[in-house]
């Protein structure tokens, strides 16, 4: 068809745009590798327990071609199963060293096998001639046959019953950088469905990613996210910014790439399909962060309490970064941990008392007039546990170590009113601490003889890893109630110790759920869940996590 310009000139018609294939795709897509084709089948298997929707990286294995009949019987055995098929070249960071060619035989022949979606990579796009694009776009699902014998059992004669939707994708395994220019350069070539995928660097690249699924979502069907354990978050929030999917692994080991979270942690503890624009976002900031079991206890507080609110592990590299992230996104609250809790405290509107105290900020909250205040609750997760077991003030307390755990001991239970005798290996660094805080030092040799209500342990002698496995010898134990502030072994050779004397203890489990409950306090203004938080923390030390706070 032609328009006619009054001039009298032709012009052609604007090109119609494609009318995209859109496919009813599960939020949760797991990604599959495997060594051989087996081994990929079986874990493709494995993963449909957790979603109905995978990506096969046929290019895991060496010879792709040769799995391509096993995936048809598997497509066939699990017809609920949506699939995409990968075979991302070595030069694209795949693991793919055939022709460019040889890759679109590949993904043509997953397609006749009964992928519905096929990933092709942009520079293998930008390589192709149109009509190697064209004839992968023309495969049918399942191949002709499939769709022939489709179209004669329904009657109506639609051949092409099953449409291949087209992926393209663009990965850098390096950064997070000109996102919008690389959309662009996908957009060109019409696929059905976008992905772009950077590397983060900083929390702030999260944003980045999250910016763009909200500026193009509404015309793209986009998936978007950033590696690494930076860009963890990306993958959480992107649903909620309009991504049409995000990336998760079956299990930790089964990750095919940086930063993968397992599906049961994206639905359970995350509830990424559930975030939406309401949603209060927290988390916990430190370096390293992936073991903090921070996300696993909060995060269960949220759910019990039904609260539309999500907690994430969030890996910065200052404190700069981590407040200007958190008034970006922005963040309703934070817990802070190492190696940041000194360092948030001068950039703070305001610190509650034992903030200013310890000079230790571990909670931050956003207040209504839009500044971060900071709190320490290190303090209550030490002095609630002991009084509810006994009257603090005129106790006297013994605490081993000077460091930060020992400094919040310290100053929290004199406060209390409790007779607090410091005890350290550096004996100078026990005496500043005692001086400032109003409290007295003891040496270590002078322990034995001096009877305690209560003995603290803030060093990390007895940790898993740690060489040192007492802190104290077995004949100085001269104490009422013992408080190990480790927790990971739970039971502690000093707890065992105070155990076999008869002499009752407090696992430092306890003081790191009443850190974290007065922490849901200070965020919600509700009482926290405690069971919960304990159960759920007792469970995720089982089942083999480390201990950080
Ligand atoms: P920190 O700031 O590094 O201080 C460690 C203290 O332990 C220092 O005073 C150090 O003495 C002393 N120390 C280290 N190794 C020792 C050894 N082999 N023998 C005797 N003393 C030793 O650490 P922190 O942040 O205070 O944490 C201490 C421990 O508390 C952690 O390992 C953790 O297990 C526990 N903690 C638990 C929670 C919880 O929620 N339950 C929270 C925070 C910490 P020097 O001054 O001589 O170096």
């Amino acid at each position: 068809m032609t328009v006619k310009k009054q001039t009298g000139a032709k012009l052609a018609a604007p090109k119609a745009p494609r009318v995209k294939v859109r496919l009813r795709l599960d939020k949760l897509c797991l990604a599959v590798d495997g060594r051989t084709a087996a081994e990929l089948i079986q874990n493709a298997q494995t993963a449909l327990k957790e979603t109905r929707f995978i990506e096969l990286r046929l290019d895991s294995i060496s010879k792709p071609a040769e799995a391509l009949a096993p995936l048809k019987k598997f497509i066939h055995a699990n017809p609920g199963a949506s699939v995409i098929a990968t075979c991302r070249r070595k030069a694209n960071g795949g693991g793919y060293t055939g022709s460019l060619a040889s890759e679109f035989e590949v993904l043509i022949g997953a397609a006749e096998a009964g992928c519905q979606m096929v990933d092709l990579e942009l520079e293998s796009a930008e390589a192709a001639k149109a009509a190697q694009i064209d004839e992968l776009r023309k495969t049918h699902v399942g191949g002709k046959k499939n769709a022939k014998a489709a179209a004669a059992a329904n009657g109506i004669g639609i051949v092409d019953e099953i449409p291949l939707a087209l992926m393209i994708s663009y990965h850098d395994y390096q950064r997070t950088k000109q996102l919008e220019k690389v959309a662009e350069r996908i957009e060109a070539f019409e696929p059905d469905y976008v992905k772009v995928v950077s590397t983060a660097k900083s929390l702030n690249d999260n944003l980045m990613v999250l910016d763009l699924l909200s500026a193009r979502s509404a015309e793209s069907q986009i998936v978007a996210i950033a590696m690494g354990d930076e860009g963890l978050l990306s993958r959480i929030l992107g649903p909620r910014e309009g991504a049409v999917f995000t990336f998760g692994a079956s299990s930790e080991s089964k990750g095919t790439a940086p930063g993968q979270i397992t599906a049961r942690a994206m639905r359970d503890l995350y509830r990424f399909d559930q975030l939406d624009g309401a949603t209060k976002i927290y988390g916990v900031f430190g370096n390293p962060i992936l073991h903090s079991l921070s996300p696993v206890m909060q995060g269960t507080a949220f759910r019990r309490e039904g609260m539309n609110a999500v907690f994430l592990p969030l890996k910065a590299h200052s404190a700069e970064e981590l407040l200007s992230f958190f008034r970006k996104l922005p963040m309703a609250g934070a817990a802070v941990t190492m190696p940041f809790k000194l360092d948030v405290m001068p950039h703070l509107a305001n610190c509650d008392a034992f903030a200013q105290k310890t000079g230790a900020v571990n909670t931050l909250r956003m207040g209504a007039d839009g500044n971060i205040y900071g709190f320490n609750t290190d303090i209550a997760g030490i002095v609630r546990p002991l009084e509810r077991r006994m009257k603090i003030a005129g106790a006297k307390i013994a605490v081993l170590g000077a460091g930060g755990a020992a400094r919040a001991a310290v100053y929290g239970l004199v406060a209390a009113g409790a007779e607090v005798f410091v005890i350290n290996r550096t004996h100078e660094k026990a005496a500043a601490l005692a001086r400032k805080a109003k409290a007295h030092t003891l040496k270590h040799d002078k322990l034995a003889k001096e009877p305690m209500d209560v003995l603290i342990n803030a060093t990390p002698c007895g940790m898993t890893g740690s060489r040192t496995s007492l802190p104290i010898a077995k004949n100085e134990l001269n104490a009422k109630l013992v408080f190990d502030l480790v927790y990971n072994p739970l039971e502690t050779p000093l707890l065992q110790l105070a155990r076999s004397r008869g002499i009752p203890v407090i696992s430092g489990v306890e003081m790191f759920v009443q850190q974290g409950a007065q922490q849901f306090e200070i965020w919600t203004a509700r009482p926290a869940p405690e069971a919960d938080m304990l159960r759920s923390v007792l469970h995720a030390l089982e089942e083999g996590h480390e201990e950080k706070s």
